[in-house]
C-alpha cells in the first residue's frame, strides 16, 4: 500500500490536533522509512518480479525486520515512547502508536502471504490485494480521498503556503502513485533501494504544511460577560 498510509496520517490529525502532521504522517509511513535503510544495509532484500501480484512488480521476500507482525509492535512502542519522551503529549502518543501498527494492517491487507510473524518466522500472511490492481486502487484512492478530506476539513491555511503546501502534497502523491500503479517497473533494486529514501522527504513536507496550516476552531462558545474575571475591590 501506499497512499492509504498517507490517509492514515492525514486522519489522525483530528484526532491529536496538537501534534504536527510531521510526526503523524511519519508514524504510518515509519516501517517504509526503515525498509530502504534495511535494503541498504543488507539487513532485508527485495527482487524485482514482474507480475509477483497485479499490482507491484516487487518480491517482498526478505523484510522481517521492517515489516513483521512482531517487529511492527515493537517500531510502533518505540516510535510512541519517544513521541511521549519529547512532548508528553499522551494521546498523541497513541495515536503514533495507532498509525505505526497501522502500517502493518494495511499491508497485511493488500501483501500477498509475504509478511512473517516475527523474523525467522516459517509463517507469513497477507490477504493479497494487490491481485487485483482495480481492487487496490479503489480501496487506496477512497481512503486517500477520505484521509485528505478530513484533513482539510479539520485544518484551514494561515496564509497562502498552507494551500499550496497541502495541495502541491495531494498532486504530488497522486501522480506518483499513477506511475507507480501503470508505470514500468524500477530499472533496478539499487532504484529501489535509493529512490525509497526519499520517502523520509514527505516528514519534512508534512511538517511544512502543519506550520502553515491551523485547526479550524470549534463552534464558538458563548461570549464572555462584561466584568467576569473582574476581582472585586
Ligand atoms: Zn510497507
Amino acid at each position: 500500500m501506499f497512499i492509504g498510509h498517507f490517509a492514515v496520517g492525514f486522519a489522525s490529525k483530528r484526532a491529536a490536533p496538537r501534534a504536527s502532521l510531521g510526526v503523524l504522517m511519519a508514524a504510518p509511513l515509519f516501517l517504509d522509512l526503515l525498509w530502504p535503510i534495511f535494503l541498504i544495509a543488507g539487513i532485508e532484500s527485495v527482487r524485482i518480479d514482474p507480475g509477483n501480484t497485479a499490482f507491484t512488480p516487487l518480491d517482498l521476500h526478505d523484510y522481517p525486520w521492517s515489516h513483521s507482525l512482531a517487529t511492527s509492535v515493537a517500531w510502533s512502542l518505540i516510535v510512541a515512547a519517544l513521541f511521549w519522551a519529547a512532548t508528553r503529549y499522551g494521546r498523541g502518543a497513541v495515536v503514533v502508536a495507532v498509525g505505526v501498527f497501522s502500517h502493518f494492517v494495511l499491508d497485511f491487507v493488500t501483501h500477498r502471504p509475504d509478511m512473517p510473524l516475527y523474523p525467522g518466522s516459517p509463517t507469513s500472511v497477507g490477504l493479497g490485494l494487490w491481485n487485483s490492481r482495480e481492487g487496490t486502487m479503489a480501496v487506496e484512492v477512497t481512503m486517500f480521498v477520505v484521509g485528505v478530506a478530513m484533513y482539510a476539513r479539520a485544518t484551514r491555511a494561515i496564509n497562502k503556503r498552507g494551500a499550496f503546501a497541502l495541495w502541491s502534497l495531494v498532486v504530488f502523491l497522486v501522480l506518483f502513485y499513477a506511475g507507480n500503479a501503470f508505470g514500468p517497473p524500477p530499472p533496478s533494486v539499487d532504484v529501489i533501494k535509493y529512490g525509497g529514501l526519499t520517502g523520509w522527504l514527505f516528514v519534512p513536507w508534512a511538517w511544512w504544511i502543519d506550520r502553515n496550516r491551523e485547526m479550524r476552531a470549534a463552534p464558538a462558545a458563548a461570549p464572555a460577560r462584561t466584568g467576569e474575571g473582574m476581582t472585586a475591590s
